[in-house]
């Protein structure tokens, strides 16, 4: 086999590893748990799916051109994804995001590059939202207002991505997705697929069990504007997972399959769990959405 060529950056978004949790279910077997370990993807979380497509898209149907910046609001992956594509492609960024965001997405997202306007930690990410609507109605033709919330190349990317790739690495034996719910988009565009290719697939969603919650890129839907792409009902079940827990199963991670991950990461991972103590058997598949290296500076290591 001769060398391989070198890859666009753009080219390694997406096929990442799916990982067998077997230690942390040993208690569950036979039933099985993997996880698609998305912090593989170059700007280091699954949000490189989705902002890659929302660019790629926009691109080709005229919305995004140099001269124009790249706006939305974000509560951080996203932000980060954004900023390494305008950074690769030559576009301008701007992201706006509440002041309360980790120091190290802010380090990353000005490492890149990006423009960044900070919101009301008070408002949440509802707040980032509606100024960064307030931005684009100022200046409309200044920005491709990228939307993520109500963007469909969000869902798509996952549909025509991380679903098929789910499927072949699991040769079509998955039979439930648990996934949580940031703008929905992970759960929308994976669920709709695996669905078409078994209707059997059960689709389970993660939530916050309160408004108050600090897992980093979840939302609690029933108190935040609902994002267009969220189909309320494409799921199953869904699973409140508390801050603690996902705190807790990411240190458990680290200790006990060597895996580094986000409290993102972690809630996926007590949810599928969660899942398991219920079944005789089954495949289960969930998403590590990012590593821990953005969240060293929080406390509960
Ligand atoms: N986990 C993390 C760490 C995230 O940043 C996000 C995106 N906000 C999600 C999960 C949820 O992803 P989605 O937006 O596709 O629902």
């Amino acid at each position: 086999m001769g060398a391989s060529l070198p890859s666009a950056l753009v080219d390694l978004v997406g096929n990442t590893p799916l990982i067998s949790l077997a230690r942390i279910a040993a208690h569950v077997a036979p039933v099985e748990i993997y996880a698609k370990a998305e912090w593989f993807n170059p700007s280091g979380s699954v949000k490189d799916r989705a902002a890659w497509n929302i660019v790629r898209t926009a691109i080709q149907s005229g919305y995004l051109t140099p001269e124009k910046t790249l706006l939305d609001a974000t509560s951080g992956n996203m932000g980060i994804a954004y900023a390494m594509l305008g950074a690769a492609l030559g576009y301008r960024v701007h992201l706006v995001m509440p002041a309360n965001v980790t120091p190290e997405r802010k380090v990353i997202m000005n490492a890149y590059g990006a423009d960044m306007t900070f919101t009301d930690p008070m408002a949440g990410s509802d707040g980032a939202i509606e100024k960064a609507r307030q931005l684009y109605a100022q200046s409309p033709d200044a920005f491709f207002y990228a939307n993520q919330y109500d963007n469909d190349a969000n869902w798509l990317a996952h549909y025509h991505g991380t679903a098929e790739e789910i499927w072949r690495q699991t040769q079509g034996r998955i039979t439930h997705f648990v996934a949580a719910l940031g703008t929905g988009g992970t759960f929308t565009g994976t669920g709709r697929r695996l669905r078409e290719l078994n209707p059997k697939i059960r689709l389970i969603s993660l939530q916050p069990d309160s408004p108050l919650n600090a897992i980093e890129g979840w939302k609690h839907m029933p108190t935040a504007i609902r994002p267009q792409i969220y189909d309320p009902a494409l799921a199953d079940e869904n699973i409140e997972i508390a801050t603690e827990e996902a705190h807790s199963m990411a240190r458990q991670l680290a200790r006990e399959a060597g895996l580094f991950v986000s409290p993102s990461a972690g809630g996926a991972v007590a949810g599928a769990l969660s899942v398991a103590e219920r079944l005789k058997e089954g495949v289960i598949v969930t998403i590590l959405a990012d590593a821990g290296y953005k969240y060293v500076s929080e406390r509960f290591w």
